[in-house]
């Protein structure tokens, strides 16, 4: 088989995903160990890999891309990922481009905070795009935290980001210029695609019976941590933007619903 017919064959097999073409890309590319972007300039001269065969019938079985490859693209880095941890999604990104948006013509935001930061995903994005911030990371899990700690080495940002494991805010007593959280927020029981629901933690999911059980939490914590002039990005469910938005104008904060690339409501914009 040459490599543009073990894309077509592996993109056929993989016909469950909305980017078939894309996911038999980046794993072929993996197993030449090469980026995606030399592999589409270079198409014609590798071989097929022994090794394409086996992460193409994992992918078959809905193993997710990023589990495969032990890593996803996210905003401007490249973070490691694996079993245990939610994958970063592009729908995250939405958050981002609201900080961006807020920060504009200032000098950005000094200290940040990421509530749920799994493989440390928010945060070292954010700390990315503004050299001179520093930031906290806190997460329920050790499995992402180990994940977390590995990226921010990887990327050359650990000096500027302290990792924790942590209760959402419970304990935190600083105050933050950017506050960054996707939470779970999937109602207890909503069917998920086959590669969520048995590979992705459940805990990084799901937030009982209307999926808003971590809003609440988050909501109640916010305001003591706002520093003046700050902002908290909370991504939302798709139609979550009243019901998730009212928890935190209770506690006397403005918000605004931005959304993502697809036009769906994703972020809570809170001042
Ligand atoms: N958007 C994710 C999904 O439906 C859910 C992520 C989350 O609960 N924070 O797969």
């Amino acid at each position: 088989m040459t490599p543009r017919e073990a894309l077509r064959d592996a993109a056929r097999r993989f016909a469950f995903s909305p980017t078939a073409r894309l996911d038999a890309e980046l794993l072929l590319a993996h197993a030449l160990n090469i980026t995606r972007e030399r592999l589409l300039l270079t198409l014609d001269d590798h071989p097929v890999p022994d090794g394409f065969a086996a992460l193409a019938a994992r992918r078959a079985a809905h193993e997710p891309v990023a589990y495969i490859t032990g890593t996803r693209a996210f905003w401007t880095i490249d973070l490691h990922v694996g079993p245990g941890v939610l994958v970063p999604r592009a729908d995250s990104e939405t958050l981002l481009d609201a900080a961006v948006d807020h920060f504009k013509g200032t000098q950005g935001p000094r200290r940040i905070l990421d509530l749920g930061t799994g493989p440390g995903t928010l945060l070292l994005a954010a700390l990315d795009q503004w050299p001179d911030a520093h930031g906290e990371g806190v997460d329920a899990s050790d499995t992402a935290l180990g994940y977390a700690r590995r990226n921010a080495e990887a990327l050359g940002l650990a000096a500027r980001a302290r990792l924790a494991r942590g209760d959402w805010a419970d304990g935190i007593t600083a105050t933050y210029d950017l506050i960054l959280t996707n939470p779970p927020y999937v109602e207890a029981g909503a069917a998920l695609p086959e590669e969520v629901a048995a590979y992705e933690p459940a805990a990084a999911l799901f937030a009982g019976a209307d999926g808003l059980d971590d809003y609440h939490r988050i909501a109640r914590q916010l305001p003591p941590l706002l520093a003046p002039g700050g902002v908290a990005c909370v991504e939302i469910g798709a139609d979550q933007g009243r019901s998730a938005a009212a928890l935190f104008l209770d506690r006397g904060l403005s918000v605004s619903i931005r959304r993502d690339l697809g036009d769906r409501d994703r972020c809570l914009v809170v001042t």
